[in-house]
């Protein structure tokens, strides 16, 4: 470990004032081992020259060598690697970690290096310097002299070849400094001590050479070491900060100042949140949403109507579809079967309206028959609960939703009302269609899956009709009900189509009399659905079939409850949703500008202490993984969190959404790609934040970051 020192400069620049030439071109050469003193009054330079060959400062002009090599050919990281590997740094103020314990002061110089305390050299050298049984003491809790052994023993643990020690008992009375002082001569048998004073009495004791300086100059050497040989190069090596311990102290930064972090946390929960939250808004789309409902539900069918309208012109009619037509939309649709839903005209069920008010009429109504076998009932997945199917044409089987009626009601048989009990009260009677003036007799009860369970609740509880007002939006959504036509339908034989065409065909033109055309739904796996070119919902439809080129334009449309809802409700969504994409940035703008000052607070918190670090050797990339750690650790928890109340949060929206505007209408959910948005906003806000203070830091020497300077 042979330096050189050559006409080595330094000059401070100061901004207001002449610039200070601390060291005015001084040239020596340090032996191997020894006790060596740097020797003047106070603002001589002496500093300044230690912390130069500790390569905590750079210098200006001249040059050092350290085993032959100029320290000017080192980079940062080569210089990081010298402090580690050969250098102990003791300073006045021994710069421990005063909240940790001994041993892991001590410990840290061996972290530093990678390298895990086998063989109990911690204790080793705790007991060479005196301290082995304060190993687990805090250091806040030790004496003085006590303290600058910790910082011996810490500079001692990496066996360094050159220990440099500036004014080590400058804080220490005269007896303790002796002692240090008596340490550190032992210490100088194996290894170069260079050891910076006021203090020409213990010098001259001690010193094996007292070089002496004043402004900046040498103006004495006691015995000044003319040839130096070149001693072997070694090469330096570069230790680095394990992950773990980085870990360790940059969350131990976190808990560091508990309410300034709370309050950073909360911010950053709360803006995540939203960001979560409100990226549920944007994904929401009324496909997934209506098939969420479906599922929620348990609709077992699509029903597909047809909309013509004029071009240019919003307003859609909706009418029947054409067998042609029924026809185009089966192939369009691409689905294993298919059926029709044929209109019946104004036909009433012959319930007794209990209060007088013909509205009853209205709801109690069928509105169209489908044929139907077994096969059928199975491929919906509709059950028939009573009785049996249909056989001939004067049969019918009725849906479930329209028993309820005449179970909540009664059934009319002329002027008298019979009460129904049961399934099998109503089977054996007759349903009359005004219109055609024929009645057909009711063989059975089919489960059609009607789920709409607070309007069931309210309709067949025998609420009167004037009282539904009280019910909010039970009218509007009787109306929706209707779009689900299969709740109001007559199942039929196969073959009724046949025999109502022929016998009533004063009542419908051929062209005109599919109601639906409905195809099973087997739940969320709707792939037929999305290969469905026309549109999936009733209002935003692209033509499949332009009938006249410049005139009218004709839709299929999937029809549902479903749909019906999410359109009415989904002007409120798209506003709410609008309005909190702009609350959402202004949060994030704040969030970011408080974890600036958040990680500012902590970094300048701990900038003793990274300095320290960076005396003992620290790299740049050991602050870094310190302080990526301590934020990193703050993300992934704010993530987790976030995520967590965004599920919470999501879960709640849709009960009141639900409650507000019908159920699963306004869906929305808390998924992976939300997960994946609120890390992204999160990582990006923390690193934007600490990026500042951060870079601030780390373009600082290690000696301006020890002494705190600006
Ligand atoms: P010593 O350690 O011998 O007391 P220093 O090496 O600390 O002296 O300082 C030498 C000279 O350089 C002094 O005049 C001091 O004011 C000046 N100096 C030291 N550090 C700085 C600095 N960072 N900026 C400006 N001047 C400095
Ligand atoms: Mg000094």
């Amino acid at each position: 470990m042979a330096i050189v020192v050559e006409k080595l400069e330094k000059t401070y620049k100061v901004k207001k004032g002449a610039d200070v030439r601390a060291l005015k071109g001084i040239s020596f050469n340090l032996p191997d081992t020894g006790m060596v003193f740097i020797l003047g009054k106070s603002g001589c330079g002496k500093s300044t020259l230690l912390n130069i060959l500790g390569g905590l400062d750079g210098f200006d002009g001249g040059d050092i060598q350290i085993d032959g090599k100029s320290i000017k050919g080192y980079k940062a990281n080569d210089l990081d690697g010298y402090r580690n590997d050969y250098l102990g740094f003791v300073f006045q103020e021994n710069n421990l970690l005063e909240k940790e314990n001994v041993r892991r002061n001590v410990g840290l110089a061996l972290d530093l290096q990678s390298l895990k305390d086998k063989e109990g050299k911690v204790d080793g050298v705790l007991e060479s310097v005196g301290l082995k049984e304060f190993a687990d003491r805090k250091c806040n809790c030790l004496s003085g002299g006590q303290k600058q052994r910790v910082a011996i023993a810490r500079a001692l643990i990496k066996q360094p070849k050159l220990l440099l020690c500036d004014e080590p008992t400058g804080a220490l009375d005269s007896e303790t400094g002796e002692e240090i002082f008596n340490l550190l001569k032992e210490l100088s048998g194996e290894r170069l001590v260079v050891v910076v004073s006021h203090d020409r009495e213990s010098a001259e004791k001690y010193g094996d050479r007292v070089i002496e300086l004043k402004d900046g100059e040498i103006i004495s050497d006691s015995s000044p070491q003319s040839v130096v040989e070149a001693a072997e190069q070694t090469k330096v090596k570069h230790g680095s900060l394990r992950f773990i311990r980085a870990f360790t102290m940059g969350v131990s930064y976190i808990i560091a100042r508990p309410v300034r972090m709370a309050i950073c946390l909360l911010l950053c929960l709360i803006t995540f949140t939203c960001v979560g939250v409100i990226d549920t808004f944007n994904a929401f789309d009324r496909y997934h949403a209506m098939m969420y409902t479906m599922d929620e539900l348990g609709s077992k069918n699509y029903a597909f109507c047809k909309n013509t309208f004029y071009k240019g012109e919003s307003l859609m009619a909706e009418s029947s579809i054409s067998l042609k037509n029924a026809e185009e939309l089966s192939t369009l649709l691409d689905v294993d079967r298919c059926d029709y839903i044929y209109t019946l005209y104004n036909s009433s069920l012959n319930v007794e309206n209990t209060d007088g008010d013909s509205n009853w009429a209205r709801y109690a109504r069928v509105r169209g028959y489908l044929e139907t076998d077994s096969k059928l009932l199975n491929d919906y997945g509709y059950k028939l609960v009573a009785g049996r199917l249909p056989a001939n044409t004067d049969e019918v089987a009725l849906p479930l939703y329209l028993f309820n009626f005449y179970k909540t009601y009664g059934y009319k048989d002329g002027d008298s009302v019979i009460e129904i009990g049961s399934y099998e009260g109503l089977i054996g009677k007759t349903v009359g269609l005004q219109i055609i003036e024929k009645t057909f007799t009711i063989t059975g009860i089919i489960d059609t899956n009607f789920v709409y369970k607070k309007l069931a609740d309210i309709l067949f509880n025998g609420v009167p009709y004037d009282k539904l007002m009280d019910y909010g939006d039970v009218l509007s959504n009787m109306e929706d009900i209707e779009q689900d036509v299969i709740h109001n339908t007559l199942f039929v034989c196969n073959g009724f189509s046949s025999y109502y065409t022929e016998n009533f065909s004063n009542l419908i033109s051929e062209s005109n009399f599919i109601l639906r055309v409905i195809a099973p739904y087997n739940g969320s796996d709707a792939r037929k659905l999305k290969n469905l070119k026309a549109c999936t919902t009733q209002y935003d439809g692209v033509p499949v079939s332009i009938n006249d080129p410049d005139n009218i334009i004709t839709c299929y449309h999937l029809i549902n409850y479903a749909a019906e809802i999410i359109m009415h409700s989904e002007g409120t969504f798209n506003i709410v949703r609008d309005c909190s994409i702009y609350a959402l940035l202004g949060a994030i703008l704040i969030t970011v500008l408080f974890l600036t000052y958040y990680a500012s607070g902590t970094i300048s918190e701990k900038h003793r202490e990274i300095g320290i670090l960076r005396a003992l050797g620290a790299s740049r990339l050991d602050i870094l993984k310190i302080i990526a750690s301590e934020h990193g650790t703050f993300a992934a928890g704010s993530i987790a969190i976030s995520s967590v109340i965004g599920l919470i949060t999501t879960i709640c929206l849709n009960n009141t959404f639900n409650k507000t505007f019908g159920f699963g209408t306004v869906f929305i959910k808390f998924g992976i790609r939300q997960f994946a948005v609120v890390a992204a906003v999160a990582i990006l806000a923390v690193a934007v934040g600490v990026a500042f203070p951060l870079i601030k830091l780390l373009r600082k020497k290690p000696v301006d970051v020890i002494a705190d300077r600006k």
